[in-house]
């Protein structure tokens, strides 16, 4: 059977150039980088050109790149290290209601440690209103936390409003960028960001290496204590393979970057048209246009995502309810909630995230097989049975 992977804001495969440029570091070059003799200085020398490119993709300068171990990290670093830092000055901290669990869970635990967070509604296509920003601010507000581009719904927020904003305050604004890397272009200079997490799995790197970009001047307690790895700001023996890995996946990611973007929004569009035009009772959720290009997410009336899910996985087709990180517990995404869908069309809601590998034909396998599938699920559903039954009356 044919497989289809629409998933690909889950994680990607990594590409052969990447597999190719990490191995020699697992094998020749195996030297520890604090060490001072050959085999370890090229390690060194490896790890600091990698940082100098992955700077250059996002109008950083290297030595304001610091590696972690992945979004995950970045966010908790960010946030944490900032709330730390700044206790003197205040406690207050602004996010958004639609953020990564990586920073919301993260603020919660700030929240039980004596700071305050203002988590920020969003209107019907996921963005945040600039004047709520505005709003919130207050003498104490040490940090605003806002992602570039969501992964459930794929909505773009306003981020260079949001950067102006936070610049004029002169509060920090950090940003979770996993999801915007390779599919918008981004300039930290420009766009006012301090800060910026983003990882190497999401563009066909490996897992577990990813980068907090910090604005030099920018004062952050370390999240890891150690050794003096990354300017003594985050101890640890680097990950050299996955260092190298993940500036060979920007790289890739950015080389004909208009092109790819492109040709994956043509793919989402078709996507789209085709569910919208061949399913009753479905509905886009996200932006329509301030969206990623590879985002798909739609709600099925009289269905069941995780069930759609199965039943699409028995035809191949991998694609997800949401984030990865919620599957497996009944409760809905807090995301599709957030933009106001009742709890009954958040739970019958799916994304499908498509990626340079994917094709016209995976696409239009998915068009030919989705609507049998949501048909015979409705067919079993005494919801869609009552509905029609009130119709006819
Ligand atoms: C995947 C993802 C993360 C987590 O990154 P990991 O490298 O898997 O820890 C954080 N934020 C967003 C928006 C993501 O999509």
């Amino acid at each position: 059977m044919e497989r289809i992977y629409f998933d690909y804001a889950a994680t990607t495969p990594m590409k052969k150039e990447v597999i190719d440029a990490m191995m020699p570091y697992f094998t020749e070059n195996f030297g520890n980088p604090s060490s001072i003799y050959q085999i370890a200085q090229i390690n060194k020398k490896a790890i600091d050109d990698a940082r100098e490119e992955i700077a250059k993709y996002i109008g950083a300068k290297a030595n304001e790149i610091y590696f972690t171990s992945g979004g995950t990290e970045a966010d908790n670093w960010a946030i944490k290290g900032i709330a730390e830092i700044n206790k003197h000055k205040g406690n207050h901290i602004i996010t958004s209601k639609i953020e990564h669990h990586a920073v919301l869970h993260t603020c919660e635990y700030l929240e039980k440690n004596g700071y305050e967070v203002t988590y920020l509604d969003v209107d019907e296509y996921g963005s945040i209103n600039i004047d709520d920003l505005k709003n919130a601010i207050k003498p104490t507000t040490i940090l605003i936390s806002i992602m570039y581009a969501n992964n459930e719904i794929g909505t773009i927020m306003p981020v260079e409003e949001i950067g102006k904003v936070a610049k004029e305050h002169k509060i920090i604004f950090h940003t979770d960028a996993v999801q915007a890397i390779g599919q918008v272009k981004i300039d930290v200079a420009e766009q006012n960001i301090d800060m910026l997490s983003l990882t190497a799995h999401k563009i066909n790197g490996p897992k577990g290496i990813g980068v907090l970009y910090v604005r030099r001047g920018i004062r952050i307690a370390p999240l890891i204590h150690g050794g003096a790895q990354e300017r003594g700001r985050r101890g640890g023996t680097e990950n050299v393979a996955g260092i190298i890995g993940l500036a060979k996946a920007m790289e890739l990611t950015h080389a004909n970057i208009d092109k790819k973007v492109e040709y994956i929004t043509s793919l989402r569009e078709m996507l789209i048209e085709g569910i919208l035009k061949s399913i009753p009772h479905a509905k886009l959720n996200g932006h329509p246009t301030k969206r990623l290009a590879n985002n798909v997410n739609i709600s099925f009336e009289f269905v069941e995502g995780e069930s759609l899910l199965l039943l699409l996985d028995m035809q191949g087709i991998a694609a997800s309810s949401g984030s990865a990180c919620t599957s497996g517990s009944l409760d809905p995404s807090h995301v599709l909630l957030s933009i106001g869908l009742p709890h009954e069309k958040a739970h019958g809601s799916i994304r499908l995230t498509l990626g340079e590998a994917s094709t016209k034909k995976e696409v239009e396998t998915v068009l030919e097989k989705l609507p049998a599938i949501v048909k015979r699920m409705r067919d079993m559903s005494p919801l869609y049975e009552d509905y029609l039954n009130k119709r006819r009356h």
